[in-house]
């Protein structure tokens, strides 16, 4: 419960220029990906579990 709430709270910096990252929502995709973009500069980055989704959807796609 602790370590969940230490979670939330964290902010997302980014790791060029310090600044915070602006969390951004893509639903063009079948699952909506979450990504992080810098204010500053031109960094962005993908949460771990939505692009891991969007991998398997593509994966299931390919097979059929
Ligand atoms: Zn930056």
């Amino acid at each position: 419960m602790i370590i969940k709430d230490i979670k939330l709270t964290i902010k997302m910096i980014c790791p060029k220029c310090k600044s915070e990252l602006k969390r951004v929502e893509i639903e063009d995709a079948k699952t909506p990906a979450i990504s992080y973009q810098c204010k500053n500069c031109d960094y962005y980055n993908f949460e771990h579990e939505s692009i891991m989704k969007i991998i398997d959807e593509i994966k299931q796609k390919e097979l059929h």
